[in-house]
């Protein structure tokens, strides 16, 4: 366990039934161990309790409900088992979030269902789930409390009407303008989800939603909503024929607020849906494209140079071929945790394609950018893969990488690149290429 520890930076802490751990350990510590993640075993409430209050962060608990049922069988008596969840959910630390193992029977149960989603619960799954199912579950999770997004609303009127600390802890910018003929060049600057606009802004200025909205750039997904002071029908059927989205009245700043972080992560999840990889949470070569013309027009601006490097794993058919098309999923998310974890602030990463990734380096000159890339290949062929019960292999990828300004666009970066990587490949790859 010792040795585990120091192998395998994230953990979790699972406590079960006995039979349950007998029954699924081996496999359940090959499967996550594949994902670079540990799992220790519990099946005393005290010592799991214990755990939980001596660990950090990035550490998942999961607790398998049947534990219940195993101590309501010794006490013969039906009515206890919901106390006894109670307690188990009282016994454990509070400024901890849960993932509860439970049964389809045990989620039919809309009260206990309750229960439990109110208690620290950051997910609940159903049993019976396949082991490997599980880990990838968990390893999702891993994932997603490292995934930091800020979306941005702008407000177009005098005085603003929202709860600014309520919008930080979701991490939504706020930006105020009072300009309405500047609006549009704002709005093409930041790109934020949502355009609030005061009505008396829209009676001003009648075709600002029309000057937004037939720009060819311009996001379907973005919002634009009109501010009523008061329901006024006329007014309101008005701003809809000039394009708005939505006419809201201003009743309570807090409530205001509220409905506009629910819509904002409305279009933050559709947005993930057609610019993300749903295997690694990445951005897929849709949302990468988006982004980095995105970039360059900033670079462009800004007079900043960046480096794109594209990423192809060494003899990936290989993998596939004697581990299995599981295994070799694996090794694409255990190389993509890694990538993320070397990035910058301002940097992009995507899984372009199967086994190919694309990173961008803000701010980053053509050999600076071949050395971080550098730094990531060793950095991945000392990733230690359980194969197969003790036995452990390393893989490695090749790269190639190009910059802007020389290169002026998003395509211009990727083929250079991309003929970088095939002299990588064939100078005997585990190597990055550049153009000279
Ligand atoms: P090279 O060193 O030249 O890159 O050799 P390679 O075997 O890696 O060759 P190539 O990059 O052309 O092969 C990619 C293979 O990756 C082909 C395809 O079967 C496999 N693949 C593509 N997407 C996935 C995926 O999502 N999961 C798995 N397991 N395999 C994939
Ligand atoms: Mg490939
Ligand atoms: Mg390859």
């Amino acid at each position: 366990m010792a040795e585990a520890g120091v192998l395998y930076k994230n953990k979790v802490m699972l406590l079960a039934q006995t039979f349950f751990i007998k029954d699924n350990k081996d496999e359940l510590l090959l499967c996550a161990h594949k994902y670079d993640y540990d799992i220790l075993f519990f099946d005393q409430m005290s010592d799991f309790v214990r755990a939980v209050e001596h660990s950090d962060a990035y550490h998942l608990f999961v607790i398998d409900l049947d534990v219940l049922y195993n101590m309501q069988n010794d006490m013969q008596q039906q009515r206890r088992q919901t106390m006894f969840l109670s307690d188990l959910l009282e016994r454990l630390p509070a400024h901890h979030d849960y993932v509860y193992l439970q049964t389809v029977r045990q989620g039919e149960r809309f009260l206990l269902q309750q229960k439990l989603v109110d208690s620290n619960c950051l997910a609940y799954a159903e049993k019976p789930i396949a082991n490997d199912v599980l880990v990838d579950k968990l390893f999702n999770l891993f994932s997603l409390q490292k995934r930091d997004e800020s979306n941005t609303l702008i407000y177009l009127g005098d005085q603003v009407p929202l709860n600014a600390t309520l919008l930080a802890q979701q991490q939504v910018d706020l930006i105020h303008t009072q300009d309405a003929r500047t609006l549009h060049v704002r709005v093409k600057e930041t790109l934020p989800d949502i355009v609030l606009i005061d009505e008396a802004q829209y009676q001003h200025t009648e075709a600002l939603v029309r000057v937004l909205k037939k720009n060819i750039e311009f996001d379907p997904g973005r919002e634009i909503i009109m501010l009523q002071k008061n329901p006024d029908a006329q007014l309101a059927r008005q701003a809809l024929d000039s394009g708005f989205d939505e006419i809201m009245t201003l009743n309570d700043e807090e409530i205001l607020t509220r409905l506009l972080l629910n819509r904002i992560n409305k279009i933050r999840s559709s947005k993930d849906l057609i610019s993300r990889d749903r295997a690694t949470g990445l951005l897929n070569k849709i949302g990468l494209q988006r982004k980095a013309q995105e970039w360059i027009r900033r670079a462009n601006r800004t007079e900043t140079s960046l480096a794109y490097g594209v990423i192809d794993i060494d003899k990936f058919k290989v993998i596939n071929d004697t581990w299995g098309h599981y295994f070799g999923d694996i090794v694409i998310k255990r190389l993509s945790l890694l990538l993320s974890s070397q990035l910058g602030e301002h940097d992009l990463l995507s899984r372009f394609g199967g086994e190919e990734f694309v990173v961008v380096f803000w701010n980053c000159s053509l050999q600076q950018g071949k050395e971080k890339l550098d730094i990531m290949r060793d950095a991945f062929g000392k990733v230690i893969f359980e194969v197969k019960p003790g036995e452990h292999k390393a893989f490695s990828f090749s790269a190639g990488v190009a910059a802007y300004p020389a290169c002026k666009t998003e395509n211009d970066l990727f083929l250079q690149a991309d003929a970088m990587l095939y002299l990588a490949k064939q100078g005997g790859r585990n190597q990055v290429c550049m153009s000279q």
